[in-house]
């Protein structure tokens, strides 16, 4: 099936309430134009120079989202035009986006990158971290991020009922920690869900999925 096609069926099996991101990694600009022709302008990237070429190419009423592992000294590039940084996972990080949110006069919406996977490869924060950051005093300090959810990735396996497990684990800290609301932290997203299994977590109460190969076809 076209890129158009795939685009048009994944939306039709999505609810209202779930926003799409296209992620767009190494994919040409060709190709993503041709998302955005059929209307659709919310990318998700994880490599932040990969992200920066496509910026300058393509039109300026696209929401670029990071999805990936983002290292400190490369947030000022992004900082300028990043609509979403999903991939949040230390309170230095959080500091450096503030830092260069402020700079650029802007505040940036970020996601906690929460650890749900049984495996080592993946990022992120355990429950207890993330809880600790988002009480935490030095938070209460950065004027130029807002904190609206959370991301999550399930381990990469065929066992169905342990990826809804993972996310439903995440559900339900998510619904926990969403009492809190100060003037930077109001969790409202909860990025889960990849092509293989965005269907699971759906169901397990994602409002955000990040599809890539099953609208562009396998990467090489
Ligand atoms: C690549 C990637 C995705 C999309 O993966 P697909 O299996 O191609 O849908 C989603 N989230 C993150 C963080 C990724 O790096």
């Amino acid at each position: 099936m076209s890129i158009p096609e795939n685009i048009f069926r994944i939306k039709s099996t999505l609810p209202e309430s779930v926003a799409l991101i296209a992620v767009t990694k190494t994919q040409p600009v060709e190709k993503l134009m041709e998302v955005y022709n059929t209307g659709h302008k919310i990318f998700g990237e994880n490599k932040v120079q990969e992200m920066l070429d496509k910026y300058e190419q393509l039109p300026k009423d696209i929401q670029w989202h990071l999805i990936g592992h983002l290292q400190s000294n490369k947030v000022k590039y992004i900082a300028p035009f990043v609509s979403l940084i999903h991939s949040v996972d230390s309170l230095k990080l959080l500091q450096e986006i503030d830092k260069q949110a402020l700079k650029n006069n802007r505040v940036i919406n970020c996601l906690l990158q929460i650890y749900i996977a049984n495996e080592d490869t993946k990022f992120g924060l355990s429950f207890d971290e993330a809880n600790k950051l988002i009480h935490s005093e030095e938070i209460k300090q950065l004027k130029n991020i807002r904190i609206v959810g959370f991301m999550g990735m399930a381990t990469n396996t065929d066992f169905k009922q342990q990826i809804a497990n993972e996310f439903k684990s995440l559900k339900h800290f998510f619904t926990k920690c969403s009492e809190l609301e100060t003037f930077n932290i109001k969790l409202t997203i909860l990025s889960i869900g990849m092509s293989s299994d965005y269907l699971i977590a759906i169901d397990e109460g994602s409002n955000m999925v990040r599809i890539g190969s099953s609208i562009f076809g396998e990467r090489y």
